[in-house]
């Protein structure tokens, strides 16, 4: 298997330069760059002897047809989009491994008792419309008139990108396929965490994608001079937030697959001179369960209006997104779980506190992700890496995921 993740590092680096941008990697929703990566990675697919198709949204499809009739599909994929300055791994590696796995395939002249589709995801990043998965929706038939509707920041809607590209109107499509027609999907992804590294492994199984829910804590009180207000008469927004930015921190600590994060707090009108009057902050909160995400957050904007109350101030609650928990497939996790264990010994289950395509098509099929070490957790970033080794172990681990799926020993 080594040559072919020798090959599959060098698709890596060469679809990494495939940019809108000079001299860093992004790559939006049926842009330029979208366009000549999907020539390219079409081209890998007709190698490995896939046939290959885009659709009207820019998602590239390629299809391994089996001889056997009757024959079922099993997906793979992720997205070829980037966010601005991104790294080369997110989405593409998800992508373009299963590519090198049939390819190795075809070249043992092995064939599979089902259709392979390999799925290459026009749009998962938001980046272009504040509207991720545009890409998997459009794929799974999720697309609705209310997405059509979104726009880009030269103003021109989703339905309008779409036209242009397709040449023609454009009607909300079906699913690409019927439930029954499938075997489920498998999404290989970069952890874009630290845990894998942390354990010493280069891959991990995922049992769930985590519930999220992000929103907009405001807490009032009253703007005052900084040198002429005693403390004890002071009603401060900031010290109120701020009191509440370490509670957060502190309950998801004691609180096992939690996570809680303020990522930004806005001042307005701050000044160095002022007491601050009000103060909104950002509140994500994430948990593999959705129940006891829903109980976190009421814990957290309950405490919230407590310590407000205490400080005289006022607080209020804005949600602004809400996903649920997305379980993965007991079935192919198993699976891919037992070729964990074979070709690394052990196997490590873990929860993916980010939202991935898998979350979509899940309304389609069963799903299952792997995930594959990355240095320091970092994603998002040109510094992006996954070494040439983890990436056999996580080729071999399909390999046999393939070969199980196939009822071969
Ligand atoms: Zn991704």
């Amino acid at each position: 298997m080594d040559d072919h993740a020798q090959r599959l590092v060098r698709m890596l680096d060469e679809l990494g330069r495939v940019t809108d941008e000079p001299g860093r990697l992004t790559r939006t929703f049926l842009s330029p760059a979208m366009e000549r990566a999907n020539l390219l990675v079409g081209d890998w697919m007709r190698e490995a002897g896939l046939t290959v198709r885009e659709d009207d949204t820019g998602n590239l499809i390629g299809r391994l047809e089996s001889p056997t009739p009757g024959a079922k599909t099993l997906l793979f994929g992720s997205h070829l989009d980037t966010v601005r300055n991104a790294g080369r791994f997110d989405g593409a590696l998800g992508v373009l491994l299963p590519i090198v796995a049939l390819a190795a395939l075809r070249q043992r002249g092995e064939s599979l008792p089902f259709h392979v589709e390999v799925i290459g995801f026009s749009e998962e990043e938001a980046v272009r419309f504040a509207g991720a998965y545009i890409g998997s929706k459009a794929y799974t038939g999720r697309l609705r008139v209310a997405d059509l509707k979104l726009r880009d920041s030269r103003n021109h809607t989703l339905r309008e990108v779409i036209e242009s590209h397709a040449g023609r109107h454009y009607a909300l499509p079906k699913a690409a396929h019927r439930p029954r027609e499938l075997l489920g999907y498998v999404e290989v992804h970069i952890e874009q965490g630290p845990v894998l590294e942390a354990k010493k492994l280069a891959v991990g199984v995922v049992s769930a994608i985590a519930s999220q829910t992000r929103g907009r804590l405001t807490f009032r009180g009253k703007a005052g001079h900084a040198g002429t207000t005693p403390m004890n008469l002071r009603r401060d927004a900031l010290a109120g937030a701020s009191e509440f930015v370490l509670f957060a921190e502190s309950y998801a600590r004691a609180r096992p697959g939690l996570v809680a994060t303020v990522g930004t707090i806005h001042v307005p009108g701050g000044a160095a001179n002022v007491i601050p009057g009000e103060v909104t902050v950002s509140l994500d909160v994430r948990h593999p369960n959705d129940a006891a995400c829903r109980a976190a957050l009421a814990g957290l904007v309950r405490h919230a209006q407590r310590l407000a109350r205490r400080r005289r101030l006022v607080c209020e609650w804005q949600p602004t997104m809400q996903h649920a928990a997305t379980p993965c497939s007991p079935a192919l996790t198993a699976r891919l779980a037992r070729s964990i264990r074979t070709v690394q010994g052990r196997s490590l289950s873990l929860v993916s506190g980010a939202g991935h395509d898998a979350v979509i098509v899940a309304a389609l099929t069963p799903v299952a992700l792997l995930f594959v070490r990355c240095r320091d957790g970092l994603s998002h970033h040109p510094d992006e890496y996954a070494s040439p080794k983890d990436l056999a172990v996580a080729l071999r681990v399909v390999d046999d995921f393939l070969s199980g799926m196939a009822g071969k020993p």
